[in-house]
């Protein structure tokens, strides 16, 4: 039996945001408009899809496609150009420091007062809108409040809360929220054709994070660095294990930074070539060599940041395991995120108390914290370990 995706209905750039239909109904009727809204907010918890949103609606606006109904047919070359990042018209900004500086926001609002080079519209997509320092964001808002003509801001934040108030009454809404495991790995397994039980078992483990469980979906060594990952606290049984697993830990995650970085990067440049009209082993005409470099620049600098941020996604994986310790130590009979590990997460509950689970979430969310502000990894993750050890 074949599952219809609930995003089906609508044109092929939206089939990516499963479980997300009314948002994108919503931006599918704009997109249609003579005059849409000219500044939206995406909000939505991370891994809902909010910056994936963001782009799907530059594609809806800008589609080539002659009938409104269909724009965001993602085959056409305004789709395919927006979706390799190469369009004139569509700027999508995310920084890679901790801050967006007032300067950075100057220029761009210097490059919004430009009529659109090709397209209906110039848009700017601004990823961790929440990262703009106060008065970065007073000048933004001049910008939002006296528009230039044709252009349009989309901004993405975790949540309403995380924008100023006077950002947040002057934009349109669009609050994206966590898919359920099912329609990820219905996704998964529709569009990318993997084998339904392995989606719905990545789902769960990803969260519902529909990037992340594609890659754990089809990648086997992935799998076995995430299965190391949270199988760690339920090794870690005394203070001088704790220390010991913490090499393991940084190593671990430095391999997986690796790995996700290549994939990613070569998808990234398959992509742009296709949308410049050529294959993998074509030459680059000299006239095109720009798109790439800019490409390469842009991936050694987010390489740089690969290694913290898979790090991160070991600690949102222990987070996951320790709540899963906590419904069973509460009784709760809710499906665990990694339910195939229920037996030895039944063991690990019994040995301590929720308050122990409650002190082992909180150590991670300060080993996050430490990692953001520049203590040494190894540090970090040693102080974390050390409250996995169970304690009666
Ligand atoms: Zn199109």
């Amino acid at each position: 039996m074949t599952q219809t995706l609930d995003v089906a209905q609508f044109p092929a750039v939206w089939h990516d945001l499963t479980g997300q239909s009314a948002s994108v109904a919503q931006l599918h009727r704009a997109a249609q408009q003579e005059a849409p809204t000219h500044a939206w907010l995406f909000t939505g918890p991370p891994g809902s899809g909010r910056s994936t949103a963001a782009r799907a609606f530059a594609q809806a606006l800008q589609c080539e496609n002659p009938d409104p109904a269909q724009r965001g047919c993602s085959i056409c070359p305004t789709c395919l150009t927006i979706a390799s990042g190469t369009h004139p018209d569509v700027k999508v900004m995310a920084t890679e420091k901790v801050n967006y500086g007032i300067d950075e926001i100057r220029d761009l609002i210097g490059l919004a007062q430009d009529r659109p080079a090709t397209a209906r519209w110039r848009i700017f997509v601004m990823e961790d809108a929440d990262r703009m320092t106060e008065r970065a964001t007073n000048v933004l808002l001049k910008a939002i409040e006296e528009p230039p003509p044709r252009t349009i801001w989309m901004l993405c934040a975790p949540s309403p809360a995380d924008v100023l108030i006077t950002i947040r009454s002057r934009t349109r809404k669009i609050s994206l929220t966590i898919p359920s495991a099912e329609s990820v790995a219905r996704l998964l397994t529709e569009r990318d054709g993997l084998d339904p039980e392995m989606a719905l078992f990545a789902a769960r483990a990803s969260q519902s994070h529909v990037g992340v469980a594609r890659w754990l979906a089809s990648n086997p060594e992935a799998r076995a660095r995430r299965e190391q990952i949270v199988s760690l606290p339920l090794r870690v049984g005394s203070t001088s294990q704790a220390m010991a697993e913490a090499a393991d830990l940084i190593q671990i995650t430095q391999q997986e930074a690796t790995a996700s970085a290549e994939e990613r990067n070569t998808a990234e440049r398959v992509r742009l070539l296709h949308s410049l009209g050529l294959s993998e082993d074509d030459t680059v005409p000299p006239k095109l060599r720009h798109h790439v470099k800019r490409l390469e620049e842009e991936q050694t600098a987010r390489n740089r940041r690969s290694v913290h941020d898979a790090l991160d996604k070991a600690m949102i994986d222990l987070i996951g395991l320790f709540r899963d310790v906590l419904a069973v130590q509460l009784g709760t009979d809710a499906e665990l995120i990694n339910e195939h590990l229920r037996d030895q997460i039944i063991g690990y509950a019994r040995q301590g108390t929720s308050q122990h689970t409650l002190a082992a979430i909180d150590a991670i969310g300060q080993a996050r914290t430490r990692l953001t502000s520049n203590v040494p990894p190894q540090l970090a993750v040693e102080a974390m370990l050390l409250a996995f050890v169970p304690r009666r």
